[in-house]
């Protein structure tokens, strides 16, 4: 499956801010593990957090609860642009004619390596890979009110970013022009969140309020809360944050995440029905899908697999001898629930193809009659390059091989990808980015 990219989190007008924003980002784990920050705005002065690692790491409760201060922004790291080291991680805190600014976006920007470069020959020194930082040097250098200068900036680059800048008494919230991106927007009381996903208000126990729409640029600030639009461009939102990145207790795209996979794996089953014994996810990322498949077929659904959650980096890293084991040390089979079955294997995509072939290696191991895959999204021919982590297009496994030959390479009984038209119809309406099945790329 692709790698999950960033997630953000913004909060204007309370008096735990720090607090709120550690808890926000804590939902937003999944979205990124290698490094968390936040800043605190506290009447002016901005205090930062930040270090590798997972938020639970990062930020003791003691030492958050130390900070002071109303409004904050954050950030959970997965890096699709630049090196995974301290320097990128965000949110980037900078001050320009003495005022604090901070900046974090979950994303990427269209060139940016080109609009570096230039900024480069002009000798701008940039103290991060992060394309947060190239944003704020773009803004520095326009003229006019906050938002107009964002606007001037945002018009300028394309992209799929959200983006969040916190100034003293002010917090901007952005999506970009094609709406590639989730960004939610929520209330505690009167204070103002914004989140990846809506997921990060139910741990706080904030109401959802809306997402805000392509291109728009939402100010907070304590006259009460403005909206700006950036020019109008053809709506392209990720299908993939409905097919894998985002929590099923979440709502995107104003769809609910844990319907949308319930609709795949249905209509997946009436596109590809089969005769079993059972149902069975890859966990986590196809539950749901592979619930939708069981209830439509009438075939039983059963936990084959278990994954384990408790693996950190530093576990896995240093030691050969712990990397070898491979998916065996994510993901180990229940032999009660398998052995002697035909079974159906539910996951969310393929992508090089090896993760798949060991897990049916290890069901087949495990006992299994006959192994029949079923996968909830179309074949990923192409690489993404709207900040997703899909390798190289040589490394995906259907870029070169028919649905027939991948078969074949698992060594199935059957192979079946959702079709583009049973996607789109689970997740309901238009206006989806399909690049990485279709190679159209709007960008
Ligand atoms: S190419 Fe695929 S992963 Fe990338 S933005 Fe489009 S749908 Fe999402």
């Amino acid at each position: 499956m692709p790698k999950e990219y960033c997630g953000i989190f913004g909060v204007f007008g309370h008096k735990s801010a720090g607090r709120l924003s550690r808890l926000g980002l804590f939902s937003l784990q999944h979205r990124g593990q290698e490094s968390a920050g936040l800043v605190v705005d506290d009447r002016g002065e901005f205090h930062s957090r930040k270090g590798m690692g997972l938020v639970s790491e990062v930020f003791s409760a003691k030492d958050i609860e130390g900070i002071k201060g109303t409004s904050a922004i954050g950030h959970v790291r997965y890096s699709t642009s630049g090196e995974s080291t301290p320097e990128n991680i965000q949110p980037i805190l900078v001050r320009h004619r003495d005022i604090p600014i901070a900046i974090a976006h979950n994303g990427t920007i269209h060139r940016s390596r080109e609009l570096r470069k230039k900024f480069e020959d002009d000798g701008v020194i940039f103290t991060t890979e992060t394309d947060s930082e190239l944003i704020l040097k773009m803004y520095t250098r326009q003229k006019g009110s906050r938002p107009e200068r964002l606007r001037k900036v945002l018009n300028r680059i394309k992209g799929a970013f959200s983006l969040l800048v916190l100034f003293p008494g002010e917090l901007y919230a952005v999506r970009d022009a094609m709406g590639f991106r989730p960004l939610v927007m929520g209330r505690k009381s009167r204070a103002v969140i914004f989140a990846s996903e809506s997921c990060a208000f139910d741990i706080e126990d904030a109401r959802f309020e809306r997402e805000l729409k392509p291109g728009e640029i939402v100010k907070v600030s304590r006259k009460g809360v403005e909206s700006f639009f950036l020019e109008k461009a053809e709506k392209c939102r990720c299908i993939f944050e409905l097919i894998y990145f985002s929590r099923p207790d979440s709502f995107v795209f104003g769809q609910s995440v844990y319907e949308s996979r319930l609709n795949m794996g249905r209509n997946l089953a009436m596109e590809a029905p089969v005769e079993a014994d059972i149902v069975m996810p890859i966990p986590d990322s196809a539950n749901i899908q592979a619930l939708g498949y069981a209830r439509q077929s009438g075939i039983p659904l059963e936990f084959g697999l278990l994954r384990n959650h408790y693996i950190g980096r530093t576990f896995i890293a240093p030691h050969q001898e712990i990397r070898d084991l491979g998916v065996r040390i994510k993901h180990t089979p229940i032999r009660t629930a398998v052995r002697g079955k035909r079974v159906v294997m539910v996951d969310d995509s393929i992508v090089r193809g090896t993760t798949s072939k060991k897990l049916v290696d290890m069901i087949k191991k495990a006992g299994a009659k006959e192994i029949h895959m079923r996968i909830s999204s179309p074949p990923i021919k192409f690489s993404c390059y709207y900040g997703i982590d899909t390798p190289d297009k040589k490394k995906l496994i259907a870029s070169k091989k028919s649905a027939e030959d991948i078969r074949k390479f698992l060594k199935v009984k059957s192979l079946y990808y959702l079709s583009r038209q049973g996607l789109e119809k689970a997740c309901r309406g238009d206006g989806y980015c399909f690049s990485c099945f279709s190679g159209k790329y709007p960008l």
